[in-house]
């Protein structure tokens, strides 16, 4: 076996990695950061199953009718440690209380970002709010298929991407696996991501890092910052202004296949799909308070039950599937890639992180600018 899909549209799931019985796949991490399956050729005895279990090289279909809502956790302390609604910790929970294991992504004690799971309510923290940067699967669709074979509740979260690969891996359908996914603008780089740490160590004269929130709602949900909590000193920058969140937003730093992303269709095949609710103001404006609200999506009976379980502890309004293309499009778009995205990565070795950020990333101009505040002056005034 040389290759087991297009290095294009490799998405990292790591299905490859998982499966095959030989330990031949190895993930090597590219010079972008970003990490591919190699084959080693000693250990390949050709059996095919990497290839078999490839999500890329299949193409799935969920017939389910998907029901839409707009919603957001009653208890504000949940919410506002969230990115979006709080949805995330009451899915995690629910699956606890059955004395279940819930899977998504962490931080590590250097900040990378890699999948693992938890089995207490105390430790959910660990996988709440989004973290902006591919996470690393490593054996983890391994120990998923472990818990199901021992007969253990399963939630396991994570990029579409991501549920592809695990739901490829385990082949068959288990009935107490749950899965819920995001809507992705696509994953950032982990080499990216290191740099950008460096560079606030850098600033902050290596003081340690005590937590990292990509979602701070201090200002408002809409308005997010990036808050890092430094031994005594506090970095804090709206998502405009910060370095790290510009290169993502510009697309300057995605993976290749996120550019073109095989996922992006009008159906999931988790049975819970997780985003923002952009555009609550105007299409439910009683569930908008600032704090945070997310758009959920069911895509399967199984997922039905699950929302059926937690909906008490929310509010909630029955939303539109048209709604989400209209203010969601990541939901079906892949990320148009920023024209400077093969030079940003030229230079990625070679520049300080502030001034690859400023030269190589393409940043709204200042007449959109000034349009984008003119339009939030006007709305202020017509709100009053
Ligand atoms: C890389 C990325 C891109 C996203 N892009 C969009 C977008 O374009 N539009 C949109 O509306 N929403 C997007 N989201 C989703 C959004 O940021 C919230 O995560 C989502 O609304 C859930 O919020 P919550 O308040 O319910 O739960 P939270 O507690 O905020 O979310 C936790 C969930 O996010 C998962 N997660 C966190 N980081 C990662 C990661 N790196 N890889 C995989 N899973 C992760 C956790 O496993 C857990 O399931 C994105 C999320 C990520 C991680």
């Amino acid at each position: 076996m040389d290759i087991i899909c297009d290095r294009t549209k490799c998405c990292g799931c790591h299905a490859c990695y998982n499966i095959c019985p030989k330990n031949a796949v190895e993930m090597i991490t590219d010079e972008k950061g970003f990490k591919y399956p190699v084959i080693n050729q000693k250990k390949c005895i050709n059996c095919g199953l990497c290839v078999k279990v490839c999500p890329i090289l299949k193409n799935n279909v969920n017939k389910y009718q998907k029901k839409v809502y707009a919603i957001y956790n009653k208890n504000e302390e949940e919410r506002l440690n969230s990115s979006s609604g709080g949805l995330f910790i009451l899915l995690a929970k629910a699956i606890l209380n059955m004395n279940g294991v819930v899977f998504g992504a962490s931080f590590d004690k250097d900040f990378c970002v890699f999948h693992s799971y938890v089995e207490d309510e105390n430790e959910i923290i660990r996988l709440q709010g989004s973290k902006y940067v591919q996470s690393t699967i490593g054996d983890t669709y391994k120990k998923v298929k472990e818990f199901l074979e021992k007969d253990i509740y399963v939630l396991f979260t994570g990029t579409s991407c991501q549920i592809e690969g695990l739901k490829s891996f385990l082949i068959k359908d288990y009935d107490k696996l749950y899965t819920q996914d995001l809507i992705c603008h696509g994953v950032p780089s982990p080499k990216v991501w290191q740099k950008y740490l460096d560079y606030q160590k850098k600033i902050y004269k290596n003081n340690d890092i005590k937590n990292i929130s990509f979602r701070n709602k201090a200002h408002s949900w809409s308005l997010f910052s990036t808050r890092i909590d430094f031994n005594g000193k506090v970095y804090s920058k709206t998502h405009d202004k910060d370095l790290f969140m510009q290169a993502f937003l510009s697309n300057t730093c995605l993976r290749e296949s996120c550019y073109n992303c095989h996922f992006k269709n009008d159906y999931r095949n988790s049975d819970i799909t997780l985003a923002d609710f952009w555009g609550v103001s105007k299409v439910h404006p009683n569930m908008n308070d600032e704090k945070g609200t997310s758009l959920v999506i069911i895509n399967s009976r199984k997922g039905q039950e699950l929302f059926d379980l937690i909906k008490t502890e929310c509010k909630y309004e029955v939303s539109y599937e048209d709604i989400i293309y209209l203010y969601n499009p990541a939901y079906i778009r892949s990320a148009i890639k920023d024209k400077k995205y093969d030079a940003f990565y030229e230079n990625i070795d070679k520049m300080e992180f502030d001034i690859l950020v400023k030269k190589y990333v393409s940043h709204i101009s200042i007449f959109k600018k000034l349009i984008r505040k003119t339009r939030n002056i006007i709305k202020k005034v017509l709100d009053k």
